[in-house]
């Protein structure tokens, strides 16, 4: 090929950008390839789907920094959950890792639900590195975390602000809300939540919560996560979110006692 008409043929394989009105902000004006139109992903008449040129632009380390993954959680993948005979555990897996691979042609986020250690927050973080693979703006908050920085962000000596904060959160493709109903639930706190979770729903953007609190009252000592979040919030979550129920052992002390330091424990 001629050294010019390669040069075109280059140009026209890149993607254009084309600005389309955000309709929650009129003013604001969002980029859009004209090829994918945003979604990630080029369909391939005969072919099927495949990732689109524009997300490549942004590699995979950028995407993963800028989800927020703890370090701790950055060992976790799909194929080191394991599930052995547990049915709540593959079915967990199973949704989790369908939703990535179909993202963004998915009908609603997920409720990762369940006691402490069954793996919510690893399949969450799966999730998040499977998108971000595939060049989707993905963010991970602890929320008590969001909402210490949310409240420090009032104080005037610091750099950020509220909006600063907030808006990585209202605005990512996905969000992890890690561990809801942990907090104390004051009024500021339900209704901080309604804010995210309500911005969210009506942008169509998708989230991801885990939570310890179940729907059900094991005893009546236990509070549900309604107690904790709200009839609303609750509510909007529904509407939002698939549930998914994990049922297990706590891993960490699983393998804590396999280890060998459970039985020395024990032998008193
Ligand atoms: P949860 O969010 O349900 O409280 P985590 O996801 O934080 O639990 O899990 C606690 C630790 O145990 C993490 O290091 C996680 O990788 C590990 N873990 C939990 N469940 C599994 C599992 N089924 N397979 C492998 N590792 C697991």
């Amino acid at each position: 090929m001629p050294q010019d008409k390669k040069k075109d043929h280059n140009l026209k394989a890149v993607p254009r950008l084309v600005s389309v009105s955000s309709p929650a902000n009129e003013s604001a004006e969002m980029d859009a390839c004209h090829i994918c139109f945003g979604t990630g992903m080029e369909i391939v008449p005969g072919k099927g789907a495949r990732r689109c040129i524009c997300r490549k632009r942004d590699t995979h380390v950028d995407q993963i920094a800028k989800a927020q993954i703890p370090k701790r959680y950055e060992k976790c993948h799909f194929n080191t959950y394991k599930t052995g005979d547990n049915v709540s555990q593959k079915i967990a897996l199973r949704t989790a890792q369908d939703f990535t691979n179909q993202f963004p042609a998915v009908d609603s986020g997920l409720l990762l639900s369940g006691t402490v250690g069954v793996g919510k927050t690893h399949l969450a973080v799966s999730i998040l590195k499977g998108l971000t693979e595939r060049g989707f703006a993905c963010l991970f908050y602890e929320f008590g975390t969001l909402l210490k920085e949310i409240q420090d962000s009032y104080n005037p000596r610091t750099f950020s602000s509220e909006l600063g904060v907030l808006s990585p959160v209202l605005n990512a493709d996905v969000l992890v809300l890690d561990e809801l109903g942990a907090s104390k639930p004051t009024d500021w706190v339900r209704d901080t939540l309604a804010h995210i979770i309500n911005s969210r729903y009506n942008e169509k953007r998708f989230t991801i919560f885990t939570s310890n609190y179940l729907d059900e009252r094991a005893s009546d000592r236990d509070e549900t996560l309604e107690d904790r979040i709200g009839v609303r919030a609750r509510s909007r979550i529904y509407e939002m979110c698939q549930t998914v129920v994990i049922a297990g052992e706590d891993y960490r002390r699983k393998i804590h006692q396999q280890s060998g330091f459970g039985r020395l424990g024990n032998q008193k």
